[in-house]
């Protein structure tokens, strides 16, 4: 087995940079070579392999709990609850339903076989695409890297995991135990940053997943043209949430405020904003407030719920979206020595404001409000297409009308985020927040080649198509 030069030691260690050989293009094309070998030798195909590594992947989630609980609670303030429901349950879930279905997934797909070409038998097989590369964000990093690791692995695919290392104990944890649990020789994990990623992105791997934001997403994108790689691409962005006036408003906010303060809002498809039929923005921003109130107590900073801010860069980044950002209705405090921001509800959001700029990615709510529907769906479709798009209300006609008039990766409809649990629901993004998608079978069509292949027998060989015509 090659031994991987890493940036980082187990976790606990001390960093000892001097010790360690960098980890440059060199060393991302020996591991490949290494992973080739594997694939090449055939021994990833087989059902029983792909079944056996999927079993292992759900014995470290199961039995390593304490352990990646723990380093969710040193990378993101995460609670034990939010841990199990964001990442390792979720995990769970998909593995288990991954093992279920993966037979019939991987029984080729008969299609019918026109007359001229008949007897004949023509059929989709799923065949895997080779070693791929998977690169992972902080906010949920454990998840985010071992989902896209169960579609790979399902269709039988050799990989490399790249966690964040903006979520360092996660990381560290993942480069410890996965080669542990998993086949050594056809997964590995890689440490590091920017450099360690290029010198990965330098290779001609067979696809790369990505997870992140959309400024590298178009570095990884190029990278992988050099080589005609495909990509799948999970981006953000700015995910709307309508609240219409007929909405159930105390259940509305209760959802809302949920998934916006869950992780302390740095969540992909968290609601970023609200689009508030006016009549009813007094009676929600009531209902936010007790939720917030219900959820976080009197003092958020206090609850072990409440999660904190990754790193002070983004701390810094979400206090500055703060200036000029309209009138603070809830929340506002923060402490950059604990990297804690309340969970924040803003009202008379100005045009132009910062925090309508960009995908927020923290736990600052801006509420805006809307007397005509068209208005709100006007301003959705001047913006990039989000990831996620919510709307709460009672009346068909209007919810479908918000959904037919834009366009996002994924919608839901009086409730928020939880469409992603939905194992056979696609999730991914369009335009501007990413492209291919994930989940249930999505992952593994995702990791595999629709191979089209026709048998023919030679008994009969009319000579119409022969020359002379
Ligand atoms: P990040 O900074 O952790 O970056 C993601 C990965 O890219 C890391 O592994 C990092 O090492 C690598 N990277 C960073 N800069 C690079 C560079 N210049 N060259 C090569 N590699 C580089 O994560 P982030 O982008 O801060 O994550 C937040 C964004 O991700 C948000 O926009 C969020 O909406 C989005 N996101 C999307 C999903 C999804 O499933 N669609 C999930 C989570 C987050």
């Amino acid at each position: 087995m090659l031994e991987t030069p890493t940036p980082s030691g187990a976790p606990g260690e001390a960093r000892d940079d001097s010790q360690e050989a960098p980890f440059g293009p060199p060393q991302a094309a020996e591991l490949l070579g290494a992973l080739r070998e594997t694939f090449d030798s055939g021994r990833t195909r087989s059902l029983a392999w792909r079944l056996g590594q999927l079993e292992a992947l759900e014995a470290f989630v199961q039995e390593r709990e304490d352990e990646l609980c723990e380093a969710l609670r040193s990378d993101l303030g995460k609670s034990r609850f939010e841990a199990w429901l964001g990442e390792l349950g979720v995990l769970r879930a998909e593995l288990r339903h991954t093992r279920k279905h993966l037979p019939e997934w991987l029984r080729p797909e008969r299609v019918p076989v026109p007359l001229p070409l008949q007897p004949g038998r023509a059929e989709v097989v799923r065949e895997p695409l080779g070693v791929v590369l998977i690169i992972a964000p902080w906010n949920y990093p454990v998840q985010l890297a071992l989902a896209p690791l169960v579609g790979a692995l399902a269709a039988g695919n050799c990989a490399v995991v790249k966690p964040s290392e903006i979520a360092p104990a996660s990381s560290a944890l993942l480069a410890e135990w996965l080669p542990r649990y998993l086949d050594p020789d056809a997964v590995r994990v890689v440490e590091g940053g920017v450099p360690e990623t290029q010198a990965l992105l330098a290779q001609r791997w067979d696809h790369v997943f990505y997870t992140g934001n959309g400024r590298v997403g178009r570095i990884v994108m190029k990278a992988a043209a050099e080589h005609l790689t495909p990509v799948t691409l999970e981006l953000g962005g700015k995910s709307p949430c309508f609240v219409l006036a007929d909405a159930d408003l105390r259940t509305a906010a209760r959802r809302i405020a949920w998934g916006k303060f869950f992780n302390a809002g740095q969540t992909c498809v968290a609601p970023d904003y609200l689009l508030v039929d006016r009549a009813v923005e007094q009676p929600l921003l009531d209902a936010l407030g007790e939720a917030i109130h219900r959820f976080y107590g009197e003092q958020p900073r206090q609850s072990p719920d409440y999660a904190r801010i990754v790193s002070e860069r983004h701390f810094d980044r979400l206090v500055g979206l703060l200036e000029g950002s309209g009138q603070v209705v809830f929340g506002g405090e923060h402490d950059r020595g604990e990297r804690y921001i309340a969970p924040t509800v803003l009202r008379e959001v100005p045009e132009g404001a910062p925090v309508m700029q960009e995908e927020i990615f923290g736990p600052i709510l801006p509420v805006l409000t809307f007397s005509d529907l068209s208005e709100a769906i006007d301003r959705v479709r001047r913006g990039d297409k989000p990831l996620a798009l919510y709307v709460f209300g009672r009346a068909p006609e209007a919810v479908d009308r918000v959904l037919s008039e834009t366009s996002s990766g994924g919608a839901c409809v009086n409730d928020v985020v939880v469409h992603l649990s939905v194992p056979e629901l696609p999730f991914g993004g369009v335009g501007e927040s990413g492209m291919g998608a994930y989940h249930g079978r999505a992952s593994f069509e995702t990791f595999s080649h629709r191979r089209s292949v026709l048998r023919k027998g030679t008994r009969l060989d009319p000579p119409l198509r022969y020359p002379p015509y």
